[in-house]
């Protein structure tokens, strides 16, 4: 196929459970990190993408947990928030071992062990090709770090979001293939479809700030090793939507 570089500078969301191994019933599982680290690593050394990573918290936390169990919801989703910190140290060890420059920005400050974020400073750092973990989600209790991964890719003038997932979904599907077994995967889908049939690519904030922003979105799976060259190397590989 096409394997002309199609975008410059992207941002990669990578949800908590990405981190982690059901299996082995281990949080962060250091040999999933360390592979994930360094295909992130090998793409922006030989492709010379610029890439910021938003991370998630899921593996660890999720806000909606503790509210269900009567917990204030804003102190749960602090506590989230908390969660995708410590996944962003792993990711960031993994990559500095790797060799590759990583910088932590958090969007709740916590300058001892990560910058604060700072739009233009984390856009000199992709220029200088670091690599940016965005943590803390979007700093606000009632968002999700998808509306984060969002947010950090319009902000930073990012050519494409690329929602990396986890589970065994490879694309966006025409319905629910848990429920309709004739489902069909689409190769491209406008947010206006995603919205309509609630497609359940990301959720609903996230597609509407990418929708009123021309953020286009690719939502394929990070757990196929090299996926992630295939989608910056210009690859048709899961689902485009824009
Ligand atoms: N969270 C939040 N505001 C944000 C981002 C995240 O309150 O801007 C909290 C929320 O409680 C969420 C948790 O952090 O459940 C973990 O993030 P998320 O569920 O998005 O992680 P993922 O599903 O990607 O692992």
């Amino acid at each position: 196929g096409d394997t002309s570089k199609p975008w410059s500078r992207v941002v990669l969301k990578l949800s908590g459970e990405a981190f982690a191994s059901p299996a082995a019933d281990e949080t962060i599982d250091g040999g999933v990190v360390d592979r994930i680290a360094k295909e992130i690593a090998e793409v922006c050394h030989d492709l010379g993408v610029e890439m910021a990573v938003v991370v998630g918290g899921g593996n660890i936390w999720r806000g909606a947990t503790g509210s269900a169990s009567g917990m204030d919801r804003a102190s749960a989703d602090y506590m989230g928030m908390l969660a995708t910190v410590i996944n962003a140290l792993a990711l960031r060890d993994a990559l500095e071992r790797q060799g590759q420059p990583t910088r932590v920005q958090t969007a709740i400050g916590m300058s001892e062990l990560a910058e604060p974020y700072i739009r233009l400073r984390a856009i000199r750092h992709l220029e200088k090709g670091r690599v940016v973990v965005f943590a803390a989600g979007t700093g606000n209790p009632f968002f999700t770090t998808d509306t984060a991964g969002a947010l950090r890719a319009v902000e930073i003038e990012a050519d494409v979001l690329l929602k990396g997932t986890h589970g065994n979904t490879d694309g966006v599907y025409d319905a629910d293939p848990a429920t309709h077994p004739e489902a069909t995967k689409l190769d491209e889908v406008s947010f206006d479809e995603v919205i309509a049939k609630d497609l359940r690519a990301m959720d609903l904030t996230a597609i509407t700030l990418c929708k009123e922003n021309g953020m286009p979105i690719l939502y394929f799976s990070i757990m196929e090793p090299g996926n992630l060259r295939r989608a910056l190397s210009g690859e048709r590989i899961g689902t485009l939507i824009r």
